[in-house]
């Protein structure tokens, strides 16, 4: 059985679907405060954190997990620089108590969502997973200090795990059963789809003066059913015996604000109204990702490959939102 953390989150509840799918037994750990209950489909449900030593022993006893995929985590950008302290206690100091309980409970796999974040501003593009790590956030700094607990847990203990850097997930469940929903909403596309529904007035774009053809912030947007995927895959891989292993998560593919918010209108077939705003503390000009390694190591082929595919999923999901 898998223990899945943040299962009631974006990118958590669409892996759960995608495991479901597959006939594999799941239990999700949530702590619901950034989750939905509405977002857990499928699957039993317990409400707790992965801060919580005692919440952990209790879930651990009582099912019989082999495996754990690790969703639950602070994930803004800005948020992070304001607020550093919530992002190590959650993600740093929470990952540590989930790998001590694992460590004690003999759970030996363990799939991390990282993220393209822990590279900083790119040295070089595309980023494979050999790029220097130097986050320029502490969203970035917590997910480095996960990976390297990872590693020294792996020498020590023998925990297997696969780190999955993400690149900008985006989209929602074809089908329309999970999609992304945070409030306040930081994120780029549902901020635009907003601005397309007439829920919200206008999208600033944060930063108009990066060194980029256009000036915006570029970003490589990967479908969020092609990004659980690879989860799958990756805990087949440590199902198989494989060695820990890193892989980037992208379409290879980078789009400009600009150039999001123009497939917006086009998606939407709406006028999306614009205010160019100051820079976002903490963002690099540009991230793309070379995805090979996931390629020819994992056998992970992304299906929605065109940035429009991508935020039709989202449009639609965005106009039908259960939660
Ligand atoms: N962004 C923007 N306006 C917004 C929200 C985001 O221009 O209202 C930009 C942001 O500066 C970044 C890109 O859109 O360059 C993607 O940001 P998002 O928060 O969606 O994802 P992140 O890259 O932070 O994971």
């Amino acid at each position: 059985m898998i223990l899945v953390t943040g299962g009631a989150g974006y990118i958590g509840s669409h892996y759960v679907l995608h495991e479901r799918a597959r006939g594999a037994e799941l239990v999700i750990l949530d702590n619901l405060s950034r989750g939905h209950e509405g977002a857990v489909i499928d699957a039993p449900l317990v409400v707790g954190d992965i801060g919580d030593r005692t919440a952990l022993d209790d879930v651990f006893g009582r099912y019989s997990i082999d495996a754990v995929v690790h969703f639950a985590a602070f994930a803004y950008v800005g948020e992070s620089v304001e607020q550093p302290g919530r992002y190590y206690r959650n993600n740093v100091a929470g990952t540590l108590t989930l790998l001590e309980a694992m460590r004690d409970h003999g759970v030996r796999r363990f799939v991390l969502s990282s993220t393209c974040a822990t590279y900083g501003s790119p040295q070089y593009l595309p980023i494979d997973e050999r790029h220097p790590q130097v986050p320029i956030n502490p969203y970035g700094e917590t997910k480095v200090m996960c990976e390297r607990m990872l590693a020294a847990f792996e020498r020590a203990h023998g925990i297997k795990h696969v780190v999955l850097r993400y690149f900008n997930a985006a989209g929602a469940d074809p089908e329309g059963r999970v999609g992304e929903s945070h409030d306040p909403e930081p994120h780029l596309i549902p901020i635009v789809l907003q601005a397309a529904m007439g829920t919200r007035e206008a999208v600033g774009i944060l930063g108009t003066d990066y060194d980029t053809a256009d000036g915006t912030c570029i970003r490589d947007y990967i479908h969020v059913v092609d990004l659980v995927a690879a989860h799958s895959l990756a805990l087949d891989r440590l199902r198989a015996d494989a060695p820990s292993a890193v892989f980037n998560l992208g379409t290879e593919t980078g789009s400009s604000v600009r150039e999001v918010i123009g497939a917006c209108e086009r998606v939407t077939g709406r006028t999306i109204r614009t205010v160019e705003s100051p820079r976002r503390p903490g963002d690099p000009a540009r991230l793309v990702a070379s995805a090979a390694r996931a390629r020819n190591e994992l056998g992970w082929q992304p299906k929605f490959t065109r940035l429009d595919d991508i935020l039709a999923t989202a449009w639609q999901w965005e106009q039908k939102k259960r939660y």
